[in-house]
């Protein structure tokens, strides 16, 4: 058993991360550099200080905190479990986020392991970065998968996340053959995939994939992690005017609910 894993967060009566009413646990840690992050806290390995503002009577005041906490399995099912009412009542479960939580596998298989002789309902919200023999081996642990495509194309991919993705659509074609169920999720990025022919890619791949039920959750891009970054003492690689575009982006969703997707905008 994995001794201790590194958690930033753990978020409860989460409702966009999964059937029913979860709780996310958010692992701190991702290989991924993208450009978008939303979540920069959780992109180090190392537990880090950030610049929090409180507000009292109306003042408002700074003072330092550190982001990510070692816990043990036994820790962190200590506080799933006290939520397990509101799973069990709605059809939830728990949600593990990141960061990248197969960055940490021993403590994620550990922790979902002991979830499932909880009989909680487990999801894995992951970018697929991932050597492909140890996401097989993972696969049979969790009961739904929430898996980011973010570029089809290689070259771009590197550009913006800093690696190939490779690994990342072969994951998801070894999960399609699974029959193990999953949700695409698509961070829609204005300038980077929010063109026809991205889009187009990734129709052509889903299209592709054997698992009948086809659902894909986009992800409109909003530049909430700019006082993030300030707060962490980084700069936003983004540029922060940059907007989605509706209209597009609902002519796109058209186009992949007519092609027999089960489509959703938003987290
Ligand atoms: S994979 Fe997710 S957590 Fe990692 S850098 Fe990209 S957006 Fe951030």
């Amino acid at each position: 058993m994995a001794a201790k894993g590194l958690i930033f967060d753990i978020k409860r009566f989460s409702v966009n991360d999964g059937p029913g009413i979860r709780t996310t646990v958010f692992f701190k840690g991702c290989p991924l550099d993208c450009r978008w992050c939303h979540n920069p806290e959780s992109q180090s390995c190392e537990p880090e200080p950030i610049s929090v503002t409180r507000r009292l009577n109306g003042k408002e005041y700074q003072h330092q905190e550190t982001v990510g906490k070692y816990m043990t399995v036994e820790e962190v099912m200590a506080e799933l479990l006290k939520e397990n009412i509101f799973h069990e009542t709605s059809g939830g479960g728990v949600t593990f986020s990141g960061g990248e939580p197969l960055f940490q596998p021993e403590f994620l298989a550990d922790l979902a392991r002991a979830c499932r002789t909880r009989n909680i309902h487990t999801c894995l919200d992951t970018s697929g970065y991932c050597d492909p023999c140890l996401f097989s081996r993972l696969i049979p642990l969790f009961d739904l998968f929430l898996y980011d495509i973010k570029i089809f194309d290689r070259d771009q991919h590197i550009q913006y996340t800093g690696y190939p993705n490779d690994e990342i659509l072969a994951n998801l074609r070894q999960l399609d053959k699974t029959g193990v169920p999953y949700i695409i999720r698509v961070p829609v990025i204005p300038g980077v995939n929010d063109d026809a022919e991205s889009m187009n890619s990734l129709l052509t791949f889903t299209g592709s994939l054997g698992n009948p039920v086809k659902e894909v959750h986009f992800l409109p891009y909003h530049p909430l992690a700019f006082h993030k970054l300030e707060n962490l003492g980084r700069t936003d690689k983004m540029d922060k005017s940059i907007r989605i575009n509706e209209s597009e982006l609902h002519k796109f969703v058209i186009e992949f609910e007519q092609a027999g997707c089960k489509v959703k905008t938003g987290g």
